[in-house]
């Protein structure tokens, strides 16, 4: 069993700013759990924690069910993958792998064994003659995964594992790590900055922001469901739009106002959006949650817009519409043949059963 518990961990460096503020979070035995955030939100120094390469200013860390804070790093059964792999470029890949096992003195046969079973998994097994220079940045980071698979720990660390490759092979190799996880049905903790990593990757995510968890959650719930404007904002390609307008009441009815465009509020929204009545509120939308009116019949009056087109961005399976309301720029994602004329006027549907509210202060959300 290797279940990762945090309870209230910090970490606070000499200038006396919390990195990493009282964060709890429980990570289940064979649960692949992603920390994402912007840069220097206190992933890495999260991680670092439990790896035992930083020391914990407060709080407390458990591995399974033994409290970890004293305990060196070589004797915490993990295993670590960081973003600039850290092999040793004297070493042929197959010394670079059996590195941490002969330093642990596991007889020659065992690590050999370990060694070409990893390379089969990775399949790197024609390349374990050949020193890191003579290796593409693919095939340098399958030997950095498998000097960690070989190790078999209780729990694998990976710190932002994918940042130096490119593109195409961050996409292959995304996919090549989550079947690993599937194979090897252990513990992991993933750092990335890459919210798309998260939400393919991850069983649950935990998003940060200063040193904080903001929420922790599997990623449709992270998705449709965020719990504030921060989460709404980084989860999601291309990001949530937002637009900051009032509640009107008009009959009994409430309706949002931007300033330029007016829509109606669904009406199992009205409980919660009462009390809001005539204050500043910020409106969230996402960009597949718009459509062309065009291609709509269900439109009324009371969710159709009146926008500018400024660019039309045909990505191939799908386009996006760069549009302006006059106050409020904004995204849509259209249909694939979609062209509407640029720099005019079109008409657009929101689908107010899908819009998300937030408080203008303190940016919770409501809906
Ligand atoms: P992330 O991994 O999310 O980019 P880090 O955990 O690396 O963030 O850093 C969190 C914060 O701690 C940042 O503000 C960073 O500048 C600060 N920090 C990181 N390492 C040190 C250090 N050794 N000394 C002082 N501050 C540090």
């Amino acid at each position: 069993m290797a279940q990762v518990s945090l309870k209230d961990v910090s970490k606070i460096y000499a200038d006396g700013i919390a990195a990493v503020d009282k964060i709890s979070l429980g990570i289940e035995n064979r649960e692949f759990m992603v920390l994402v955030g912007p840069s220097g939100c206190g992933k890495s120094t999260t991680l670092r924690m439990v790896a035992g390469l930083e020391e914990i200013s407060e709080g407390r860390i458990y591995i399974g069910d033994k409290l970890v804070n004293e305990v060196p790093a070589k004797d915490r059964d993990i295993a670590m993958v960081f973003q600039n792999y850290a092999l040793y470029p004297h070493m042929t890949v197959f010394e670079n792998m059996a590195f941490g096992l002969k330093l642990r003195k596991y007889p020659k046969q065992e690590i050999s064994k370990r060694v070409i079973d990893a390379a089969g998994i990775l399949g790197i097994k024609a390349l374990l003659n050949r020193r890191p220079k003579e290796l593409s940045g693919g095939e340098r980071q399958r030997v950095a995964v498998g000097r960690a698979i070989v190790r078999k720990p209780l729990v694998f660390l990976f710190d932002e594992p994918l940042s130096n490759l490119d593109a195409k092979l961050r996409v292959q190799m995304r996919t090549e790590i989550h079947k690993l996880h599937l194979r090897l049905a252990t513990t992991m903790i993933y750092v990335t900055h890459d919210q798309t990593e998260a939400m393919t990757m991850g069983d649950r995510i935990a998003v940060m922001k200063d040193g904080i968890i903001q929420q922790a959650a599997d990623p449709i719930t992270i998705y449709d469901s965020p719990v504030n404007k921060f989460v709404a904002s980084f989860i999601g390609s291309p990001p949530m739009n937002f637009m900051l307008g009032r509640i009107i009441k008009k009959d009994g009815k409430l309706y949002f106002d931007e300033g330029k465009i007016i829509v109606r509020i669904a009406e199992e929204m009205y409980k919660k959006l009462n009390p809001y009545a005539g204050k500043e509120i910020i409106m969230g939308l996402r960009s597949e949650d718009i459509y062309d009116k065009l291609f709509v019949s269900s439109a009324t009056a009371e969710n159709v817009v009146k926008v500018t087109c400024e660019v039309v961005e045909p990505l191939g399976s799908e386009v996006y519409l760069y549009l302006n309301t006059g106050k409020h720029t904004f995204i849509a994602r259209v249909g694939a043949h979609d062209r509407p004329p640029i720099n005019q006027d079109m008409d657009l549907v929101f689908d107010m059963s899908k819009v998300h509210f937030f408080d203008k202060d303190t940016e919770v959300t409501i809906i």
